[in-house]
């Protein structure tokens, strides 16, 4: 699933052919990619709207019109990307919802598994129950060492786990957890207060490095996610953890192993994450 780097990349790929176009059109043919509200209403109410800005929150991508938010949750194989109404794209065999523009262009969501989610909202918060509950942006200046400890205090929940949990922080999933716990040299299945100051803010330090290169190399196309334009991201090729079990730490040399943590395949280096 896209993750924060991926969403970022995303929205930062979204800004220029979006922003100042009004929407002059709609079309779905999948009901459920609808998040609500239904799709009558959906289609009243966006049509005349023009993009203001967009942004991420978490891995919601959030765009601004004149009078509500059009908020895109890609899921597992959502892409989105905006192409000449009358060209014809690869991705157009998966698609499930566009808007035409004011310019001749459409803005198209592909979603091969139909797990996305598009929705049209007066705000953020209410569109989904996690929505509601979601965590600290943990790339935002205001987000400090001492907030990320005072978070993990009293939590009896391994670190992989507290990773994935949206309302911890937002925006990190699988990959990147597996990375940041790497670099941190901190086993998955250490218990999250179990940690001590030095240990949590080295954490903290390789959960916010970890995301930013991701962005850096604009996301890790290592199944469906692509960049707007099609092409892929880069940060597949700079992993330290995910996806290398059986490979050789780049680190030490131990063959890095791989087991379920939190229902989800989990990577790590025996000898550089040791579970004490
Ligand atoms: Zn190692």
């Amino acid at each position: 699933m896209p993750e924060l780097p991926e969403v970022e990349t995303v929205v930062r790929g979204l800004r220029q052919p979006l922003i100042g176009r009004t929407v002059t059109g709609f079309w779905f043919d999948w009901p459920r990619t609808i998040g609500g509200p239904d799709p009558d209403q959906f289609a009243a109410r966006v049509q005349g709207q023009t993009f203001k800005r967009i942004e991420r929150r978490a891995k919601y991508i959030v765009c601004h019109l004149d009078d509500e938010l059009l908020i895109v949750h890609l899921k597992m194989t959502g892409r989105l990307y905006v192409t000449p109404a009358e060209s014809v794209q690869n991705d157009d065999r998966w698609m499930h919802f566009k808007l035409s523009l004011d310019n001749g262009h459409e803005l198209r969501f592909s979603d091969a598994r139909k797990f996305g989610k598009v929705y049209l909202s007066q705000d953020f918060a209410s569109v989904t129950p996690g929505a509601a509950k979601l965590g600290p942006e943990p790339l935002e200046d205001s987000f400090k060492a001492a907030d990320f400890h005072a978070r993990l205090v009293g939590r009896k929940t391994v670190l992989k786990a507290l990773l994935l949990d949206q309302s911890f922080v937002a925006g990190v999933g699988n990959i990147y957890a597996d990375e940041a716990l790497f670099r941190a040299k901190l086993h998955p299945l250490r218990k999250a207060d179990s940690l001590n100051v030095k240990e949590s803010a080295r954490l903290y330090k390789m959960v916010r490095e970890v995301l930013q290169a991701g962005i850096d190399y604009e996301g890790a196309s290592i199944s469906w996610y692509r960049k707007p334009d099609g092409t892929e991201g880069e940060s597949q090729k700079h992993f330290y953890a995910y996806g290398r079990d059986g490979q050789p730490c780049l680190v030490c040399g131990t063959t890095l192993v791989k087991t379920r943590v939190a229902q989800r395949g989990t990577h790590y280096c025996p000898s550089c994450q040791p579970l004490e």
